[in-house]
This record gives C-alpha cells, sequence and structure tokens, in this order.
C-alpha cells in the first residue's frame, strides 16, 4: 500500500519538458531521496505533488485519492507538506507566527494554532527563537523554520527541497540529525538533495532524475552502480 503514487506525469513550461511521464511511489514512513543535476525537473516534480503546478499528463494519487487537480491547501489538508528550495519566510514577523500560518492550514482557532506552531518549533529546535523576527535568524534557522512550518501542518508525508543548500557546514548535521528523527518518528519523507554521503546515509531508497526523467529507482548502493546515475550525475558531483 503506497502512501505517495506518481504515475506518468509530464510537465511543461513552453518547449521545455520539465518532467516527462515520471512514475514512482512512496510507501508510509518510507524515506525516499531525490538526485539529479540542476535543472533535471526536481523542484518542478514537488510543485506537481503538491499543487503550485498543474501537471500536463499523469496523476499523483495520495493514499489512495486523486489529488492531481487539488489546491496546495486542499493537499496539504490530506497530510503533504513541503519546504521551499527558495526560502519565503514573512520577514516582518516572528518565527512563531511563521510557523502559525502553517498550522492555520489545519486549524481556524488562533489558540490551537499558537500550541501546533509551539510543539513544531520545540521539535526542530528553535523553540529559543519564537520572538525573534524571522530575518535576523541564520540561513541554518531558517531552513528548521521552514521544516516547523510544514511540521504544524500536521503531515503524514514531509517533501524537504535541498534542506542542507545553502547551509553553513556546521549546520548541515545537526540538520539532518532532524531529519532522521523526523522520519525515525514514523513521518514518511522524500528529500530533493545533492549531498551523495548524505543521500547514502539517510535515504532508503533514490530516485535519480536527468532531463527530467527517471534513469533509476533504487537503494542508494545500487544507485552509486548504476552506470546511467554515474554518467548523469555522479561523475560530475564525486570530481569536485
Ligand atoms: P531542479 O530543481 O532539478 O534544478 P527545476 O524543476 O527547477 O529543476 O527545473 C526544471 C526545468 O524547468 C529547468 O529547465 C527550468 O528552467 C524549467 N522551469 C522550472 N520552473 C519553470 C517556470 N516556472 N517557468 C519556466 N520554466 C521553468
Ligand atoms: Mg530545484
Amino acid at each position: 500500500m503506497s502512501l505517495l503514487t506518481v504515475s506518468g506525469l509530464t510537465k511543461r513550461f513552453g518547449g521545455v519538458v520539465a518532467n516527462r511521464d515520471i512514475s514512482f511511489t512512496v510507501r508510509p514512513g518510507e524515506l525516499v531521496g531525490v538526485i539529479g543535476p540542476n535543472g533535471a525537473g526536481k523542484s518542478t516534480l514537488f510543485d506537481v505533488i503538491t499543487g503550485f503546478a498543474r501537471p500536463d499528463s499523469g496523476t499523483v494519487h495520495v493514499d489512495g485519492h486523486d489529488v492531481t487537480r487539488l489546491r496546495p491547501d486542499q493537499i496539504c489538508r490530506l497530510g503533504v507538506a513541503r519546504t521551499f528550495q527558495k526560502l519565503r519566510p514573512f520577514h516582518g514577523m516572528t518565527t512563531l507566527e511563521n510557523v502559525m500560518i502553517g498550522a492555520f492550514g489545519r486549524t481556524n482557532d488562533v489558540n490551537a494554532a499558537r500550541r501546533a506552531a509551539w510543539e513544531a518549533l520545540e521539535r526542530v529546535g528553535l523553540g529559543d527563537r519564537a520572538d525573534a523576527h524571522a530575518r535576523g535568524l541564520s540561513t541554518g534557522q531558517r531552513k528548521r523554520l521552514e521544516l516547523a512550518r510544514a511540521l504544524a501542518t500536521g503531515p503524514r508525508l514531509l517533501l524537504l527541497d535541498e534542506v542542507t543548500g545553502g547551509v553553513d557546514p556546521g549546520a548541515i548535521p545537526g540538520l539532518i540529525a532532524l531529519v532522521r528523527e523526523l522520519h525515525a518518528r514514523g513521518l514518511a519523507l522524500v528529500v530533493i538533495e545533492h549531498n551523495m554521503g548524505v543521500i547514502m546515509d539517510i535515504a532508503q531508497r533514490v530516485v535519480a532524475l536527468q532531463l527530467g526523467e527517471v534513469i533509476a529507482d533504487a537503494p542508494p548502493a545500487d544507485i552509486m552502480r548504476d552506470q546511467r546515475v554515474i554518467d548523469a550525475y555522479l561523475g560530475e558531483a564525486w570530481r569536485v
């Protein structure tokens, strides 16, 4: 029984085919990595799954529900949350208020939203920054804020778009430990991640994209040996 089922997704932007006939599944509690060079279509895939972009063809099912034509807020209410590659905190608001916005996805009650936001902030280790303005946070802390906002929606499936991207190297192990802990507590995750060490460490399965297509879907150890993945991505990544 799969939690997320992506079938034959194709998404075009004019002449660019950002996603071409993409199919894969995620089981409850699974942690799936998504890799691929820049422009491979990883972020677009998240946009289509979460309703921020409409596919040209194909379907997305969450727990058996067809969500392909639903809005982001409706998909969120079915238990799918995401973070964005490009951070989008509301700078004029406090950390707590930013996270409350996520909580309002599942409740209209301000006090309940505040409680859910506090709980999410504690889970990501930002409780002590609740009253700070988002603009005063470091990149690592903003990533945690994004995570908290997504968690406050009460997800069963969390999609993370480059959670370690652009973060000070010293802050990366803490973020990875946090992702691992969320997974250990039963959350299913799909993580776009460029650091292959991290992918090898945390992913149970890896979906590799190139030019909008799935070129491999396998456990990390097999991905590392896959000639198409090495040619498309790893060769370049490991040479650095
Ligand atoms: P990745 O996240 O793997 O780096 P993206 O999904 O961001 O890749 O982009 C895949 C392709 O789709 C790229 O060629 C990109 O330029 C194009 N693309 C993404 N979003 C848009 C958009 N809103 N309008 C036009 N082209 C887009
Ligand atoms: Mg991207």
